[in-house]
């Protein structure tokens, strides 16, 4: 068992640490929210008052934060972990954040002597709770062998990407894919309604045919199929169009930077960057049904 400090302690983070605690490592918590670190607290873990205060005898930093820039400040930032942080602790930030500040974190923590991992997760707060996340981590072998461990107490499945920023690449790259499968799915719906199908019967024979995805046999947007899937509850997330356009974004960018074409991926992002101008940043992501349903006003 470690001594670790979390830091981020938000949707997915307040289900991470309290896992922790749950897996019995001693846990100090910090967060710019004094009432996610009472909350946190009240799960078992140390109420830290800084960044400085939680990681002054940490073996481990996990921290999940909006994005890179929150990361690199509360890592490599004048208060920051890396300023006072044990030499040698190990780094495992959670967050989904652009592969190159994943990277520039990795060169940063190298030179200061902390060895990291990127891992951040699949799955949603229910998953973050219930400790069922998917972790696809970046980094050395060495830096991965000691947080595998760790990433146990807070997911089921956990795989090594490669290395440093790797984690991030297979993040995005999956996630790009599911925004794709996810208007795709949506699309197959409304066409097999408009033929003269209902949902039931789409879904019974799609969900065990080729065009079957995770999508559709998880998460179904199409009211009736999936009873736990959002288009059940008027889209209400969920994964939200904001968290989803997030993703493309880090995904084209990444795209650019290497050379690769995503035609479907940069559509996707322009589909849900058109609802996230209409102000519908909270919808659950797969309420691009309406959309596709002619149900949102286009222009
Ligand atoms: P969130 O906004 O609920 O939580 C982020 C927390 O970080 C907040 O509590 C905020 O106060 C804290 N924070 C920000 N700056 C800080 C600082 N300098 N010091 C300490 N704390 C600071 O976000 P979330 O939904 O928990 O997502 C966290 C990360 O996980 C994001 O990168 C997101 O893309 C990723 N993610 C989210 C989901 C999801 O379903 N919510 C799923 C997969 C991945």
């Amino acid at each position: 068992m470690k001594k670790i400090a979390f830091i981020g302690l938000g949707n997915m983070g307040g289900g991470m640490c309290a896992n922790l605690v749950k897996a019995g490592h001693t846990v100090a918590a910090f967060d710019l929210s004094t009432e996610a670190v009472q909350a946190a607290a009240t799960k078992g873990a140390r109420a830290a008052a800084s960044v400085a205060d939680a990681v002054k005898d940490a073996e481990i930093i996990v921290s999940m934060l909006p994005a890179g820039k929150h990361v690199l400040g509360v890592y490599f930032g004048p208060e920051g972990v890396s300023a006072h942080a044990p030499k040698g602790a190990l780094l495992i930030d959670c967050s989904t954040i652009a592969v190159t500040d994943a990277r520039e974190a990795h060169a940063k923590a190298d030179a200061a002597g902390f060895p990291m991992v990127d891992a951040p997760v699949s799955g949603g707060t229910a998953a973050a709770e219930a400790g069922t996340l998917t972790f696809m981590a970046g980094g050395t072998a060495e830096a991965f062998g000691q947080a595998e461990p760790v990433l146990k107490g807070m997911g089921r499945n956990i795989f090594h990407a490669g290395g440093a920023g790797n984690g991030q690449a297979a993040k995005i790259a999956n996630n790009m894919l599911l925004g794709i499968s996810m208007i795709g799915t949506c699309e197959a719906f409304n066409l097999a309604e408009k033929l003269g199908l209902d949902a039931e019967t789409f879904f019974k024979i799609s969900s065990v045919s080729s065009g079957q995805c995770w999508s559709m046999t998880s998460y179904c947007p199409a009211p009736g199929p999936v009873p736990a899937s959002p288009a059940n509850r008027d889209y209400k997330p969920g994964f939200a169009v904001a968290m989803m356009l997030k993703d493309l974004h880090l995904a084209a960018d990444a795209a650019r930077a290497a050379g690769a074409e995503i035609r479907l991926g940069e559509h996707a992002e322009n589909i849900y960057q058109a609802l996230s101008d209409k102000g519908l940043d909270g919808l659950d992501f797969s309420g691009v049904m309406k959309d596709v349903k002619g149900e949102i006003p286009r222009g």
